[in-house]
């Protein structure tokens, strides 16, 4: 039977670490050594189920891209498509220049500018 968090009351969920399995509240912390009694009601939800945060983030990943400039003066390193989105990081110290970074139209593949 899925176990219930003893402090919180919310559905815990079993972690995998080097000395075993634990039972993990998701929303306190909660941490509880599992039993394989404990983990007998886990065993149907073992596939990757896509969780609406994720789901969230792929779609500000492409609206992130469209609002891209893009530029045509860089050849991909993968395909050698002359087309690429393009966008600065700062990486290292504040009074360095950012480092810009760079995605293929075509393949997707993303680089870094070499200074
Ligand atoms: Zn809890
Ligand atoms: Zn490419």
């Amino acid at each position: 039977m899925p176990r219930f968090c003893p402090k919180c009351g919310s559905l815990m969920k079993p972690v995998k670490k080097s000395d075993g399995v634990y039972l993990v509240c998701m929303r306190c912390g909660y941490t509880v050594k599992a039993s394989s009694s404990d983990l007998k009601g886990y065993r149907i939800s073992r596939r990757i189920v896509h969780t609406e945060k994720e789901k969230t983030i792929v779609i500000t990943e492409e609206e992130r891209l469209r609002g891209l400039p893009v530029t045509r003066e860089v050849t991909c390193p993968k395909c050698g498509f002359h087309e690429a989105y393009y966008w600065m990081i700062q990486t290292r110290a504040a009074d360095e220049p950012p480092t810009r970074f760079y995605k293929c139209k075509r393949c997707g593949y993303v680089w870094r500018e070499y200074e």
